[in-house]
């Protein structure tokens, strides 16, 4: 039932060049269920030459047929939903619900970019002079390399190659290892709609072979990468070294301030769901609850009661409501997070605790009083773990919200308009949400500041991010 993953290059589906493949592992129950392949240097030299063919062809076709094509592959996922979220939920571990949410989410971005990529305008400038012709024109940068992390194996992957596809670029994408064919489908999609088959390629392998081996190769002008910030550094500083674009979509650690004058129950029944939304392994994931001290308690008790309702499980069973981490790693990494927050004297409010000893489980957890200094207060932790402080002045609260070098997502609960603007104002994010969550939508910004990265994944910013400024002057004869 579950695929095993090839490449896909210059318009072929196969394996490695030496055959090699990578184990694919069901979160759920530690079972292998597939194979992925692995690109040689040799496969990734034809997945170059074929985007530097493809390039000067699909920047020819004209921005109307881009869309067609772009709106056929939406619908193909839209058609494709049911059996795709399948394939995400057994490699990734979401509930089948929210992988199927996933895919036609993706098929809407799809949609918009298609529909943007006409709109992709210069402009006139008046001239000086009599008989001059002033103009900017926007021209796609060029082949482009994407690297895509495992949380939202479609959704993280879908935003580059639109952008890229719409403005005419041609994309050799290095896709999620650990749930690689959902992400194939996805790329089938774009083919089985008419993308050619060189402009748009996908490889699996070592990401530092990968990496290291297109970042700096002459053929790709720009790259686009999402996952941790350490990675995000290490590729954006190879991508200066070589003069290329690049777009970093990277880690977070967001505030979540619900002040004493919050509605607290709709706070709680939107932050408590998004917190805990694929097992808190999402980059805009609220983290930190910075709570004002005369709500607190309610917001703790509320908060807690969501938590420990929360059904955990395989997330091919429809009652599931969330399903396990990704891999052993990440569920080692949280186990060492809160066992140092508990020693470091944070109250443990609810779970703390590996599930089961098969698959990745692990318990919806909530601390309260967590210590500054304690690990989860000052790295992601990217799984299911809240934090939950008091506050009294609203100072202390914008001052704590700013206080890691992290700048991707911040949230509010206030009903008082200036609160909301003080936030808005000061706190040092990419993207704030107030009084609800609005944040990913194909038409809205989306990325961070500070160590969390630079450019943007939505709205017409993420156009520009795959175009380049030409200035062109002419003047009579
Ligand atoms: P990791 O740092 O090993 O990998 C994260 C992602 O980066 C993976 O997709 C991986 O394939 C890729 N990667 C790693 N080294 C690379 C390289 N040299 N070149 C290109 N790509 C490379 O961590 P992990 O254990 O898989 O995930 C844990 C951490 O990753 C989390 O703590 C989180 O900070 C981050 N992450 C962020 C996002 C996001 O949406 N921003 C998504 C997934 C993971």
């Amino acid at each position: 039932m579950y695929p095993n993953t090839d490449l896909h290059i210059a318009g072929r589906w196969r394996p490695g060049s030496d055959t090699q493949s990578l184990p694919v592992l069901n979160p759920a129950t530690g079972d292998t269920i597939g194979q992925c392949a692995v690109a040689t240097v040799a496969d990734l030299d034809e997945a170059l030459a074929a985007a530097a063919r493809a390039f000067p062809l699909w920047r020819a076709v004209a921005p109307f047929e881009r869309a067609k094509r772009m709106r056929k592959a939406a619908d193909l996922l839209r058609e494709r939903a049911d059996a795709i979220a399948r394939i995400m939920t057994m490699e990734q571990g979401k509930p089948l619900a929210e992988a199927r949410i996933e895919t036609l989410a993706a098929a809407d971005i799809v949609d918009w970019f298609a529909e943007e990529g006409k709109r992709a305008y210069g402009r006139v400038i008046p001239a000086r002079a009599d008989g001059v012709l002033q103009a900017v024109v926007k021209e796609p940068v060029g082949p482009v390399a994407c690297f895509t992390p495992w949380n939202f194996p479609i959704n993280q992957a879908v935003r580059k190659i639109s952008a890229a596809l719409c403005t005419g670029c041609t994309v050799i994408l290095k896709g999620p290892e650990d749930t690689p064919a959902s992400c194939a489908e996805l790329v089938r999609a774009f083919l089985d709609a008419g993308i050619p088959g060189d402009a748009l390629s996908l490889v699996y392998g070592d990401p530092g072979t990968i990496s290291g081996y297109l970042v700096p190769h002459p053929v790709i002008r720009k790259i686009s990468f999402t996952g941790s910030t350490l990675v995000g550094k290490k590729l954006a500083a190879l991508a200066g070294e070589h003069m290329k674009r690049a777009t970093m979509e990277l880690g977070g650690h967001a505030p979540a301030i619900v002040f004493g004058d919050a509605d607290v129950e709709k706070a709680i029944s939107v932050l408590a769901p998004s917190k805990f939304r694929n097992a808190g392994q999402v980059c805009v994931s609220p983290t930190r609850f910075l709570v004002h001290d005369s709500v607190f308690d309610r917001f703790v008790e509320g908060f807690t009661t969501f938590a420990k309702g929360l059904k955990v499980g395989d997330g091919l069973d429809p009652e599931t409501k969330m399903g396990p981490l990704i891999h052993s790693r990440r569920l080692d990494a949280i186990e060492a997070l809160t066992a140092e927050a508990e020693a470091s004297g944070a109250t443990l409010r609810a779970g703390g605790k590996r599930i089961g000893n098969r698959g990745n489980f692990f318990e919806p957890t909530v601390f309260t009083e967590v210590p500054l200094t304690s690990r989860l207060m000052n790295e992601e932790p990217f799984g299911p773990v809240a934090m939950i402080n008091r506050f009294s002045e609203d100072e202390e609260a914008l001052t704590e919200a700013n206080r890691l070098p992290y700048g991707l997502a911040a949230y509010a609960y206030t009903r008082s308009t200036e609160r909301a603007a003080r936030v808005m104002n000061r706190v040092e994010s990419g993207m704030i949400s107030i009084n609800h969550h609005g944040l990913a939508l194909p038409e809205t910004p989306f990325g961070g500041v500070k160590d969390s990265g630079y450019g943007s994944e939505g709205g017409p910013e993420a156009l520009d991010a795959y175009l380049v400024t030409k200035f062109v002057t002419q003047a009579n004869f």
